[in-house]
């Protein structure tokens, strides 16, 4: 049981990303003060959306410059806190190399916030933002999960630096974070693992993060001659924001929590912005065949290898979220809500333009 005073300032980390953004407003508008760790306080782009929630919400926010491959830069925003949200980790597929780009940022990022957190006296939990990926790799392991979903004991298997590195990369940095966390017994750590995050993105300028550039795909003509069906579980920022909450403010919170709203694909994803959006803009509309997928995917996209083509499109993904529901009585917003609010900040911002 632990109990977080919530006069004390909350530690965000990467308090940029488009998770963290919709963190850091919850926690300014429940009043809390956020030590807002970001790599660069001078840059007024990522920082501008954080600035606004905080002009119009009655908590505070307080930057402090902290990169997760610098041992130690922590230790300021972290003084005093006895809540840490670590959301910070690279979520991109522009990499060259995956253990510079990817696994080292969240290995030795998640050692480097903990070490600090251990020499903080005054922390009492962390919540580290993992993910599902630590938990699967490809669609084709909830199958062979038992009871065929995934639950909080799967352990990601299947990833290597070699085949999906980000999967590696979170599986590695969470499972760090479970074994620094055994070492000691000033703090607890809960994880938040969501699947495929969605929903509308404070921080549109200077997004970088991949849920981002698929959903500016659905509406840019990229998948306008189809989308795969490739099955993956789908959340709103929103929703991944409360969990996060709940998660460090329940005193009872523990373990590892699936933060998964809906068990579906990318064409369904499509589909599910036909109503709204169909008209007007690229969406896609039709299913592209797997036989089709394995022909010309490999050279459209390093990434899409047969291998993941086979492991991912037409196959059902699916995960048991009665942990989280239960124990943090979270309850997730229906998916078309999610598509279109976030399709509609594109549209709004001009990220996305009709077609003529
Ligand atoms: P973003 O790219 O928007 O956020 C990533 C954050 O990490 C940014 O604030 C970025 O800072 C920071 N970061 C990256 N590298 C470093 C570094 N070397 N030092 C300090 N900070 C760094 O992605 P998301 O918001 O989507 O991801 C946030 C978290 O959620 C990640 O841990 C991700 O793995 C996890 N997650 C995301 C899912 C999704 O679908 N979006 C699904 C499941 C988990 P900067 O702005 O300076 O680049």
């Amino acid at each position: 049981m632990t109990q977080i005073n919530k006069t004390q300032p909350i530690l965000v980390t990467g308090a940029t990303g488009y998770v963290a953004g919709w963190l850091v407003k919850k926690l300014l508008e429940q009043g809390l003060t956020v030590h807002a760790a970001v790599r660069d306080p001078n840059n007024k782009t990522k920082l501008q959306h954080l600035d606004k929630v905080a002009e119009n919400a009655p908590g505070t926010i307080k930057y402090f410059k902290s990169d997760l491959l610098q041992k130690g830069s922590y230790a300021e925003a972290m003084k005093g806190c006895e809540l840490v949200f670590h959301t910070a980790s690279p979520f991109t597929s522009a990499i060259k190399d995956p253990q510079k780009d990817l696994i080292d940022p969240a290995v030795l990022g998640t050692e480097n916030v903990l070490e600090t957190a251990n020499q903080t006296p005054s922390v009492k939990r962390v919540v580290i933002t993992s993910s599902c990926a630590a938990i699967y790799t490809d669609a084709i392991d909830c199958k062979a999960a038992p009871g065929g979903a995934l639950t909080e004991e799967n352990w990601n298997t299947t990833s290597s630096i070699k085949y999906q590195p980000y999967s590696y990369s979170k599986t590695l940095a969470e499972k760090k974070g479970w074994e620094i966390t055994e070492k000691q017994n000033q703090y607890d750590l809960v994880t938040i693992n969501p699947s495929f995050v969605m929903g509308p993105p404070l921080n549109l300028n200077g997004n970088t993060s991949e849920s981002f550039n698929i959903l500016k795909q659905m509406g840019d003509g990229t998948f306008k001659t189809g989308a795969p069906k490739m099955g993956v579980g789908l959340v709103d920022v929103r929703d991944v924001a409360e969990a996060h909450y709940k998660a460090g403010f329940t005193p009872e919170a523990k373990g590892r929590y699936i933060t998964s709203a809906h068990n579906t694909n990318f064409y369904e994803m499509g589909v599910s912005l036909h109503d709204k959006f169909g008209n007007e803009f690229p969406i896609p509309k039709k299913a592209l065949p797997k036989w089709l997928l394995m022909l010309i995917g490999p050279l459209a996209n390093k990434q899409f290898s047969r291998k993941f083509i086979k492991n991912n499109i037409d196959i059902e993904w699916k995960a048991d979220n009665s942990k989280i529901r239960k124990e943090l009585g979270i309850e997730f917003r229906p998916m078309k809500t999610t598509m279109e609010d976030a399709f509609q900040a594109l549209v709004d911002h001009e990220i996305v333009k009709p077609k003529r």
